[in-house]
Protein backbone atom coordinates (compact mmCIF):
# COMPACT_ATOMS: atom_id res chain seq x y z
CA UNK A 1 0.00 0.00 0.00
CA UNK A 2 1.69 3.57 -1.04
CA UNK A 3 2.76 5.47 1.98
CA UNK A 4 2.27 9.16 2.11
CA UNK A 5 3.80 11.34 5.37
CA UNK A 6 2.76 14.65 6.26
CA UNK A 7 5.36 16.21 7.95
CA UNK A 8 4.17 19.57 10.38
CA UNK A 9 0.67 18.92 11.72
CA UNK A 10 -0.48 22.63 11.71
CA UNK A 11 -3.81 23.71 9.42
CA UNK A 12 -1.47 23.55 6.79
CA UNK A 13 -0.35 19.87 6.70
CA UNK A 14 -4.09 18.88 8.56
CA UNK A 15 -5.49 19.86 5.38
CA UNK A 16 -3.10 18.15 3.16
CA UNK A 17 -3.90 14.77 5.10
CA UNK A 18 -7.57 15.44 4.60
CA UNK A 19 -7.54 15.60 0.76
CA UNK A 20 -5.16 12.18 1.13
CA UNK A 21 -7.52 10.48 3.42
CA UNK A 22 -10.30 10.56 1.40
CA UNK A 23 -8.50 7.88 -1.14
CA UNK A 24 -8.45 4.41 -0.48
CA UNK A 25 -5.74 1.96 -0.36
CA UNK A 26 -3.52 4.71 0.43
CA UNK A 27 -1.37 4.78 4.44
CA UNK A 28 -1.52 8.25 5.72
CA UNK A 29 0.20 9.34 8.63
CA UNK A 30 1.03 12.88 10.00
CA UNK A 31 4.22 13.36 12.12
CA UNK A 32 5.24 16.39 14.50
CA UNK A 33 7.97 17.32 16.45
CA UNK A 34 5.70 18.70 19.34
CA UNK A 35 3.90 16.51 21.77
CA UNK A 36 0.35 17.31 20.79
CA UNK A 37 -0.92 19.21 17.39
CA UNK A 38 -1.50 22.45 16.09
CA UNK A 39 -0.24 25.15 18.80
CA UNK A 40 -0.11 27.74 16.90
CA UNK A 41 -3.43 27.01 15.36
CA UNK A 42 -4.32 27.73 19.10
CA UNK A 43 -2.51 30.55 19.90
CA UNK A 44 -4.11 31.85 16.81
CA UNK A 45 -7.40 31.15 17.88
CA UNK A 46 -6.44 33.01 21.75
CA UNK A 47 -7.66 36.22 21.12
CA UNK A 48 -10.44 35.65 19.08
CA UNK A 49 -9.37 33.27 15.68
CA UNK A 50 -9.96 35.32 12.75
CA UNK A 51 -9.74 32.59 10.17
CA UNK A 52 -10.69 34.43 6.82
CA UNK A 53 -12.12 37.68 5.29
CA UNK A 54 -15.07 38.39 3.52
CA UNK A 55 -14.08 41.57 1.29
CA UNK A 56 -14.55 41.01 -2.74
CA UNK A 57 -11.92 38.51 -4.19
CA UNK A 58 -9.88 40.93 -5.87
CA UNK A 59 -9.55 42.70 -2.91
CA UNK A 60 -8.47 39.69 -0.59
CA UNK A 61 -6.42 38.17 -3.40
CA UNK A 62 -4.32 42.15 -3.61
CA UNK A 63 -3.23 41.26 0.30
CA UNK A 64 -0.36 38.75 -1.02
CA UNK A 65 1.38 41.66 -2.41
CA UNK A 66 4.29 40.15 -4.73
CA UNK A 67 3.13 37.03 -4.76
CA UNK A 68 -0.81 37.08 -5.42
CA UNK A 69 -0.26 35.82 -8.83
CA UNK A 70 1.09 32.49 -7.22
CA UNK A 71 -1.67 32.35 -4.57
CA UNK A 72 -4.42 33.38 -6.58
CA UNK A 73 -5.18 30.08 -8.87
CA UNK A 74 -4.95 28.21 -5.14
CA UNK A 75 -7.16 30.62 -3.48
CA UNK A 76 -9.94 30.32 -6.41
CA UNK A 77 -9.94 26.57 -6.06
CA UNK A 78 -10.21 27.26 -1.76
CA UNK A 79 -10.79 30.87 -0.85
CA UNK A 80 -12.54 32.51 2.09
CA UNK A 81 -15.98 31.14 0.93
CA UNK A 82 -14.99 27.39 0.22
CA UNK A 83 -13.29 27.66 3.50
CA UNK A 84 -16.30 29.14 5.38
CA UNK A 85 -18.57 26.38 3.81
CA UNK A 86 -15.24 23.84 4.93
CA UNK A 87 -15.78 24.94 8.65
CA UNK A 88 -19.21 24.77 8.72
CA UNK A 89 -19.24 21.17 7.74
CA UNK A 90 -17.65 20.52 10.97
CA UNK A 91 -20.58 21.62 12.24
CA UNK A 92 -19.02 25.38 13.12
CA UNK A 93 -21.14 28.48 12.87
CA UNK A 94 -18.59 31.78 10.90
CA UNK A 95 -19.52 35.22 11.38
CA UNK A 96 -18.51 38.01 9.40
CA UNK A 97 -17.57 40.72 12.23
CA UNK A 98 -18.15 44.29 11.99
CA UNK A 99 -14.68 45.08 10.23
CA UNK A 100 -15.42 42.13 7.52
CA UNK A 101 -13.40 39.71 9.44
CA UNK A 102 -14.52 36.19 9.88
CA UNK A 103 -14.62 34.25 13.22
CA UNK A 104 -15.79 30.97 13.96
CA UNK A 105 -19.03 31.20 16.20
CA UNK A 106 -17.04 30.95 19.39
CA UNK A 107 -14.40 32.54 18.11
CA UNK A 108 -12.08 29.68 19.12
CA UNK A 109 -9.54 27.36 17.60
CA UNK A 110 -9.87 24.54 20.09
CA UNK A 111 -13.30 23.13 19.20
CA UNK A 112 -12.71 23.23 15.20
CA UNK A 113 -9.47 21.54 15.88
CA UNK A 114 -10.69 19.16 18.32
CA UNK A 115 -13.44 18.34 15.59
CA UNK A 116 -11.05 18.07 13.05
CA UNK A 117 -8.41 15.46 14.18
CA UNK A 118 -11.36 13.41 14.97
CA UNK A 119 -12.65 13.46 11.72
CA UNK A 120 -9.25 12.65 10.43
CA UNK A 121 -8.43 9.79 13.12
CA UNK A 122 -11.81 8.34 12.08
CA UNK A 123 -11.11 8.54 8.37
CA UNK A 124 -8.06 6.47 9.17
CA UNK A 125 -5.18 9.45 9.15
CA UNK A 126 -2.15 7.85 11.66
CA UNK A 127 -0.95 10.41 14.37
CA UNK A 128 2.71 10.49 15.37
CA UNK A 129 3.40 13.24 18.14
CA UNK A 130 7.02 14.08 19.11
CA UNK A 131 8.63 12.86 15.86
CA UNK A 132 11.33 15.42 15.01
CA UNK A 133 12.16 15.06 11.35
CA UNK A 134 15.87 15.53 11.04
CA UNK A 135 16.02 15.09 7.00
CA UNK A 136 16.83 11.87 4.82
CA UNK A 137 19.30 9.21 5.39
CA UNK A 138 21.20 8.37 2.58
CA UNK A 139 18.77 5.93 1.01
CA UNK A 140 16.23 8.13 0.48
CA UNK A 141 14.14 7.57 4.23
CA UNK A 142 12.64 9.87 6.42
CA UNK A 143 14.66 10.83 9.92
CA UNK A 144 12.69 11.11 13.22
CA UNK A 145 13.90 11.77 16.26
CA UNK A 146 11.18 10.07 18.69
CA UNK A 147 11.64 9.61 22.34
CA UNK A 148 12.19 5.70 21.57
CA UNK A 149 15.15 6.76 19.82
CA UNK A 150 16.14 8.14 16.04
CA UNK A 151 13.68 6.15 13.25
CA UNK A 152 13.94 6.37 9.61
CA UNK A 153 11.24 5.27 8.04
CA UNK A 154 10.14 5.18 3.91
CA UNK A 155 7.20 6.93 2.64
CA UNK A 156 5.89 6.82 -1.22
CA UNK A 157 5.31 10.97 -1.13
CA UNK A 158 6.15 13.30 1.19
CA UNK A 159 4.32 16.33 2.35
CA UNK A 160 6.40 19.22 4.23
CA UNK A 161 4.35 21.45 6.54
CA UNK A 162 6.53 22.93 8.65
CA UNK A 163 5.23 26.53 9.32
CA UNK A 164 7.50 29.61 9.62
CA UNK A 165 10.11 30.57 12.03
CA UNK A 166 8.46 32.45 15.28
CA UNK A 167 7.21 31.79 18.18
CA UNK A 168 9.81 28.40 17.62
CA UNK A 169 7.86 27.40 21.20
CA UNK A 170 4.72 25.89 19.53
CA UNK A 171 6.64 24.27 17.52
CA UNK A 172 7.99 25.68 14.19
CA UNK A 173 10.99 26.71 14.62
CA UNK A 174 12.72 27.25 11.02
CA UNK A 175 15.02 24.45 11.33
CA UNK A 176 13.95 23.27 8.29
CA UNK A 177 15.61 25.64 5.89
CA UNK A 178 18.74 23.85 6.63
CA UNK A 179 17.55 20.86 5.83
CA UNK A 180 16.21 21.65 2.21
CA UNK A 181 18.90 24.15 1.61
CA UNK A 182 21.42 20.79 2.09
CA UNK A 183 19.37 19.31 -0.98
CA UNK A 184 19.91 22.66 -3.07
CA UNK A 185 16.25 23.46 -2.81
CA UNK A 186 16.26 27.48 -3.29
CA UNK A 187 14.91 29.65 0.27
CA UNK A 188 14.24 33.04 0.58
CA UNK A 189 15.39 34.22 4.04
CA UNK A 190 12.87 34.00 6.86
CA UNK A 191 11.91 37.43 7.81
CA UNK A 192 9.86 38.60 10.70
CA UNK A 193 6.39 39.60 9.29
CA UNK A 194 3.41 41.08 11.25
CA UNK A 195 6.17 42.42 13.52
CA UNK A 196 6.46 45.61 16.47
CA UNK A 197 9.16 47.71 15.82
CA UNK A 198 12.17 48.87 18.02
CA UNK A 199 12.15 53.07 18.40
CA UNK A 200 14.43 54.82 20.48
CA UNK A 201 11.98 56.31 23.35
CA UNK A 202 13.49 58.45 26.14
CA UNK A 203 13.42 56.90 29.53
CA UNK A 204 10.62 59.02 30.34
CA UNK A 205 8.40 58.68 27.61
CA UNK A 206 8.20 55.05 27.69
CA UNK A 207 7.42 54.89 31.65
CA UNK A 208 5.10 57.00 31.26
CA UNK A 209 3.46 55.56 28.24
CA UNK A 210 4.58 51.89 27.67
CA UNK A 211 1.37 49.49 27.38
CA UNK A 212 -0.85 52.49 25.88
CA UNK A 213 -2.80 52.49 22.82
CA UNK A 214 -2.44 55.18 20.41
CA UNK A 215 -5.97 55.80 18.86
CA UNK A 216 -7.78 56.28 16.00
CA UNK A 217 -4.86 56.94 13.89
CA UNK A 218 -4.01 56.70 10.19
CA UNK A 219 -0.55 55.24 9.77
CA UNK A 220 1.61 55.70 6.41
CA UNK A 221 5.01 54.40 5.01
CA UNK A 222 6.05 54.51 1.46
CA UNK A 223 2.47 55.19 -0.05
CA UNK A 224 0.29 52.54 2.12
CA UNK A 225 -1.73 53.76 4.84
CA UNK A 226 -3.62 51.93 7.32
CA UNK A 227 -5.74 53.12 9.78
CA UNK A 228 -6.15 51.54 13.48
CA UNK A 229 -4.56 51.55 17.01
CA UNK A 230 -1.25 50.55 17.82
CA UNK A 231 0.52 50.20 21.72
CA UNK A 232 3.59 51.88 22.56
CA UNK A 233 6.09 49.37 24.39
CA UNK A 234 8.63 50.17 26.69
CA UNK A 235 11.33 49.61 23.62
CA UNK A 236 8.88 50.46 20.60
CA UNK A 237 5.73 49.89 19.03
CA UNK A 238 3.43 47.23 18.41
CA UNK A 239 -0.34 45.84 17.07
CA UNK A 240 -2.59 45.67 14.12
CA UNK A 241 -1.60 49.31 12.81
CA UNK A 242 2.38 48.58 12.81
CA UNK A 243 1.56 44.76 11.64
CA UNK A 244 -0.01 45.90 8.96
CA UNK A 245 2.50 48.29 7.74
CA UNK A 246 5.64 46.05 8.84
CA UNK A 247 6.59 44.91 5.78
CA UNK A 248 7.66 48.39 3.95
CA UNK A 249 8.69 49.48 7.32
CA UNK A 250 11.07 46.05 7.52
CA UNK A 251 12.21 46.47 3.87
CA UNK A 252 13.30 50.04 4.12
CA UNK A 253 15.31 49.17 7.20
CA UNK A 254 16.63 46.53 5.11
CA UNK A 255 17.73 48.34 1.67
CA UNK A 256 17.90 51.68 3.45
CA UNK A 257 19.35 51.10 7.07
CA UNK A 258 16.32 53.81 8.28
CA UNK A 259 12.85 53.39 8.55
CA UNK A 260 9.99 56.05 9.00
CA UNK A 261 6.16 55.56 10.39
CA UNK A 262 4.09 58.63 9.57
CA UNK A 263 0.96 58.97 11.86
CA UNK A 264 -2.27 60.97 11.78
CA UNK A 265 -3.07 61.71 15.29
CA UNK A 266 -6.03 63.40 14.06
CA UNK A 267 -7.71 61.12 11.14
CA UNK A 268 -11.28 63.09 11.65
CA UNK A 269 -9.94 66.28 10.90
CA UNK A 270 -8.44 68.21 7.52
CA UNK A 271 -5.19 69.85 8.11
CA UNK A 272 -7.44 73.02 6.96
CA UNK A 273 -9.88 72.68 9.64
CA UNK A 274 -7.62 71.39 12.18
CA UNK A 275 -5.22 74.44 11.58
CA UNK A 276 -8.15 76.86 11.68
CA UNK A 277 -8.99 74.87 15.37
CA UNK A 278 -5.46 75.23 16.78
CA UNK A 279 -5.44 78.82 15.62
CA UNK A 280 -8.18 80.38 17.98
CA UNK A 281 -7.13 82.06 20.69
CA UNK A 282 -5.46 80.37 23.46
CA UNK A 283 -5.90 82.81 26.26
CA UNK A 284 -4.49 81.16 29.62
CA UNK A 285 -5.00 77.83 28.67
CA UNK A 286 -1.80 75.61 28.85
CA UNK A 287 -0.39 74.18 25.22
CA UNK A 288 -2.07 70.78 26.87
CA UNK A 289 -5.16 71.99 27.51
CA UNK A 290 -5.38 73.52 23.85
CA UNK A 291 -4.18 71.02 22.54
CA UNK A 292 -7.06 68.89 24.02
CA UNK A 293 -9.45 70.98 23.61
CA UNK A 294 -8.93 72.22 20.16
CA UNK A 295 -7.81 69.20 18.79
CA UNK A 296 -8.77 66.47 20.77
CA UNK A 297 -5.19 65.49 21.59
CA UNK A 298 -4.29 64.46 24.85
CA UNK A 299 -2.34 61.56 26.65
CA UNK A 300 -0.21 59.33 24.37
CA UNK A 301 -0.78 61.56 21.59
CA UNK A 302 0.34 64.77 23.18
CA UNK A 303 3.29 62.79 24.68
CA UNK A 304 4.04 61.66 21.35
CA UNK A 305 3.96 65.22 19.56
CA UNK A 306 6.33 66.34 22.80
CA UNK A 307 8.27 62.92 21.93
CA UNK A 308 9.23 63.60 18.31
CA UNK A 309 9.31 67.48 17.63
CA UNK A 310 11.18 70.08 18.43
CA UNK A 311 9.56 72.73 21.24
CA UNK A 312 9.46 75.56 18.82
CA UNK A 313 7.51 73.44 16.64
CA UNK A 314 4.70 73.18 19.10
CA UNK A 315 4.85 76.80 19.64
CA UNK A 316 3.84 77.80 16.03
CA UNK A 317 0.06 76.84 15.26
CA UNK A 318 0.77 75.96 11.65
CA UNK A 319 3.94 73.73 12.36
CA UNK A 320 1.88 71.93 14.74
CA UNK A 321 -0.93 71.31 12.70
CA UNK A 322 0.80 70.19 9.98
CA UNK A 323 3.16 67.79 12.56
CA UNK A 324 -0.02 66.39 13.94
CA UNK A 325 -1.21 65.44 10.66
CA UNK A 326 1.89 63.95 9.56
CA UNK A 327 4.21 63.11 12.43
CA UNK A 328 7.19 61.06 11.80
CA UNK A 329 8.38 58.40 13.69
CA UNK A 330 11.15 56.45 13.10
CA UNK A 331 11.99 52.80 14.12
CA UNK A 332 15.27 51.73 14.88
CA UNK A 333 14.15 48.13 13.87
CA UNK A 334 11.98 45.13 13.48
CA UNK A 335 11.61 42.62 16.66
CA UNK A 336 13.22 39.99 16.11
CA UNK A 337 12.03 36.61 13.84
CA UNK A 338 10.63 34.84 16.79
CA UNK A 339 8.61 37.27 18.18
CA UNK A 340 6.25 37.64 15.26
CA UNK A 341 3.05 36.87 14.43
CA UNK A 342 4.02 35.67 11.20
CA UNK A 343 6.86 34.83 8.44
CA UNK A 344 8.45 35.97 5.04
CA UNK A 345 10.40 34.06 2.81
CA UNK A 346 10.48 30.54 2.85
CA UNK A 347 10.59 28.00 -0.13
CA UNK A 348 10.49 29.92 -3.38
CA UNK A 349 7.50 29.43 -5.59
CA UNK A 350 9.96 28.57 -8.46
CA UNK A 351 11.24 25.87 -6.70
CA UNK A 352 7.80 24.15 -6.97
CA UNK A 353 5.47 23.18 -10.01
CA UNK A 354 1.80 23.73 -9.67
CA UNK A 355 0.94 20.91 -7.30
CA UNK A 356 3.46 22.52 -5.21
CA UNK A 357 5.82 20.06 -5.76
CA UNK A 358 9.35 20.34 -5.09
CA UNK A 359 10.66 20.59 -9.37
CA UNK A 360 14.07 18.91 -7.81
CA UNK A 361 12.86 16.19 -5.13
CA UNK A 362 10.30 14.57 -6.55
CA UNK A 363 7.81 13.02 -4.44
CA UNK A 364 8.32 15.86 -1.94
CA UNK A 365 5.57 19.05 -1.25
CA UNK A 366 5.22 21.95 0.45
CA UNK A 367 2.65 24.42 2.09
CA UNK A 368 1.52 26.73 4.65
CA UNK A 369 3.36 29.54 6.04
CA UNK A 370 6.88 27.88 4.93
CA UNK A 371 6.54 28.60 1.35
CA UNK A 372 7.70 32.10 0.29
CA UNK A 373 4.47 34.29 0.46
CA UNK A 374 3.40 37.19 3.56
CA UNK A 375 -0.11 39.11 4.14
CA UNK A 376 -1.34 40.84 6.80
CA UNK A 377 -3.21 39.88 9.64
CA UNK A 378 -6.84 39.78 9.16
CA UNK A 379 -7.31 35.93 8.30
CA UNK A 380 -5.31 36.21 5.02
CA UNK A 381 -2.41 33.68 7.04
CA UNK A 382 -4.67 31.00 7.79
CA UNK A 383 -6.66 31.11 4.82
CA UNK A 384 -3.45 30.47 2.22
CA UNK A 385 -2.15 27.82 4.75
CA UNK A 386 -5.59 25.82 4.25
CA UNK A 387 -5.33 26.72 0.80
CA UNK A 388 -1.83 25.29 -0.13
CA UNK A 389 -2.03 22.71 2.31
CA UNK A 390 -5.09 21.50 0.34
CA UNK A 391 -3.16 22.12 -2.83
CA UNK A 392 -0.30 20.41 -2.14
CA UNK A 393 -2.60 17.28 -0.49
CA UNK A 394 -3.83 16.67 -3.94
CA UNK A 395 -1.19 17.44 -5.59
CA UNK A 396 0.31 14.16 -4.18
CA UNK A 397 -2.71 12.50 -4.56
CA UNK A 398 -2.27 13.18 -8.19
CA UNK A 399 0.88 12.18 -8.17
CA UNK A 400 0.52 8.72 -6.44
CA UNK A 401 -2.12 8.07 -8.66
CA UNK A 402 0.09 8.56 -12.07
CA UNK A 403 2.43 6.30 -9.91
CA UNK A 404 0.17 3.45 -9.76
C1 LIG B 1 -0.02 34.85 18.25
C2 LIG B 1 -0.47 34.48 16.86
C3 LIG B 1 -1.75 34.84 16.44
C4 LIG B 1 -2.17 34.53 15.15
N1 LIG B 1 -3.44 34.88 14.76
C5 LIG B 1 -3.85 34.59 13.51
C6 LIG B 1 -5.17 34.92 13.08
O1 LIG B 1 -6.00 35.39 13.88
N2 LIG B 1 -5.51 34.68 11.78
C7 LIG B 1 -4.63 34.12 10.89
O2 LIG B 1 -4.98 33.94 9.71
N3 LIG B 1 -3.40 33.73 11.28
C8 LIG B 1 -2.99 33.95 12.56
N4 LIG B 1 -1.73 33.56 12.96
C9 LIG B 1 -0.86 32.85 11.99
C10 LIG B 1 -1.23 31.37 11.80
O3 LIG B 1 -1.39 30.77 13.07
C11 LIG B 1 -0.12 30.66 11.01
O4 LIG B 1 0.07 31.34 9.78
C12 LIG B 1 -0.46 29.20 10.74
O5 LIG B 1 -0.61 28.47 11.94
C13 LIG B 1 0.62 28.53 9.90
O6 LIG B 1 0.18 27.26 9.58
P1 LIG B 1 1.19 26.12 9.08
O7 LIG B 1 0.42 24.86 9.08
O8 LIG B 1 1.87 26.56 7.84
O9 LIG B 1 2.34 26.08 10.21
P2 LIG B 1 2.22 25.86 11.79
O10 LIG B 1 0.87 26.13 12.28
O11 LIG B 1 3.35 26.63 12.35
O12 LIG B 1 2.48 24.30 11.94
C14 LIG B 1 3.73 23.73 11.62
C15 LIG B 1 3.92 22.45 12.42
O13 LIG B 1 5.14 21.84 12.01
C16 LIG B 1 5.77 21.30 13.15
N5 LIG B 1 7.20 21.18 12.88
C17 LIG B 1 8.08 22.17 12.59
N6 LIG B 1 9.30 21.65 12.39
C18 LIG B 1 9.19 20.32 12.53
C19 LIG B 1 10.11 19.23 12.41
N7 LIG B 1 11.39 19.41 12.10
N8 LIG B 1 9.66 17.96 12.61
C20 LIG B 1 8.34 17.74 12.90
N9 LIG B 1 7.43 18.73 13.03
C21 LIG B 1 7.86 20.00 12.83
C22 LIG B 1 5.44 22.27 14.26
O14 LIG B 1 5.53 21.68 15.53
C23 LIG B 1 4.02 22.71 13.91
O15 LIG B 1 3.04 21.96 14.59
C24 LIG B 1 -1.28 33.84 14.25
C25 LIG B 1 -0.01 33.48 14.69
C26 LIG B 1 0.40 33.78 15.98
C27 LIG B 1 1.78 33.38 16.42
Amino acid sequence: MPRVAIVGGGPAGLMAAEQLAMVDGLEVAVFDAMPSFGRKFLMAGKGGMNITHSEPMPVFVGRYGARQTVIAPLLEAFGPQQLREWIGGLGIATFVGSSGRVFPMEMKAAPLLRTWLHRLRGAGVQFHVRHRWLGWAAEGTLRFATPAGEKALAFDAVILALGGGSWAKLGSDGAWVALLAERGIPIAPLKPANCGFDVAWSAHFSERFAGQPVKPVIGSVAGRRQQGEFNITAGGIEGGLVYALSAPLRDALATKGHAVLYLDLAPGRTLARLTADLARPRGRDSLANHLRRRAGIEGVKAGLLRELLPPETLTVTDHLAAAIKHLPLPVTAARPLDEAISTAGGVVFEALDANLMLRDLPDVFCAGEMLDWEAPTGGYLLTACFATGRAAGQGARAWLSGLS
